[in-house]
């Protein structure tokens, strides 16, 4: 079924786009199965959360964006879900902040890893890392430990929406900023991430490229004032309360 076929009247309109993505994602090889997964788990935060970028996200999405703007050599990671979801917001975003795009999957294959090479290129990337293939993550297995040497590599600070807990420590511990996009304020990821931003990818993406448009011509002490007044902890705090008093 083509996207456009979905009834847009349906009261779930946005659900049913993005899982329908997500489905199409694993047709064409670029979101894994265990991607399912990840997604449904996803939507169970998003449900408990109003489906809806609560006030403190959209200030994280604004920290993060100007820590990515500070960095020497930021790097935005893309996996499976995130190609199906989001392509084009996604290279979007890695323009507004001037980062590199990286393909970086749980479950590595070369198939895949080419397969979302090409659907970046299609919208609209000009360079997508991942392939060469020569770093490493320290900490952590061969496969799950591959990185770009010039691209996460070397990167000062890393974007990932979407990460597994393991990865997202291993990060922080090489000393790199880490700014995540996880709808669950309790995972591992959130936890570790010097910017955690609770939110839908699907939503987070396109609020950073804003931010990063209207942050352009702000200077370093800007940058600066503006990361420094964000507290993850108080982030994190704010989305577990608005998941446990919420309405649904
Ligand atoms: P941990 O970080 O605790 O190790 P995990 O590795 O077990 O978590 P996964 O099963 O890989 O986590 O799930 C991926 C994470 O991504 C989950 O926390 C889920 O809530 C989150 N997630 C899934 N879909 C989206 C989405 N569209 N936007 C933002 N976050 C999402």
């Amino acid at each position: 079924m083509d996207e456009s076929a979905l009834p847009e009247d349906h009261p779930r309109y946005e659900s049913l786009v993005t899982r329908h993505r997500i489905e199409a994602g694993v047709d064409r090889g670029i979101t894994s199965r265990q991607g399912l997964i990840a997604q449904g788990r996803g939507e169970a935060f998003d449900y408990l959360l109003g489906e809806e970028t609560i006030p403190t996200a959209d200030r994280a999405a604004r920290a993060g964006v100007a820590r990515l703007l500070a960095a020497d050599h930021p790097v935005v990671s893309v996996n499976g879900n995130v190609a199906a979801l989001a392509p084009g917001e996604t290279v979007e975003l890695a323009d507004a902040v001037g980062a590199a795009l990286e393909v970086n999957l749980f479950n590595r294959t070369d198939e895949r890893m080419e397969a979302i090479e090409e659907h970046l290129r299609e919208h609209g990337a000009a360079d997508v890392k991942g392939l060469t293939a020569d770093g490493r993550i320290p900490g952590l297995d061969h496969e799950r430990a591959t990185v770009d040497a010039d691209g996460i590599g070397a990167a000062d600070a890393v974007l990932v929406p979407l990460e597994d807990g393991d990865r997202a420590e291993a990060l922080a511990a090489m000393g790199k900023v880490v700014v995540a996009i996880d709808l669950n304020p309790g995972s591992r990821t959130a936890r570790v991430a010097d910017v955690p931003i609770v939110d839908n990818v699907v939503r987070a993406l396109p609020a950073m490229t804003a931010h990063a448009r209207e942050l352009a011509g702000a200077d370093d002490g800007e940058m600066e004032r503006i990361a420094a007044a964000f507290d993850p902890d108080e982030a994190l705090a704010a989305a577990e309360r608005a998941i446990r008093e919420g309405e649904f």
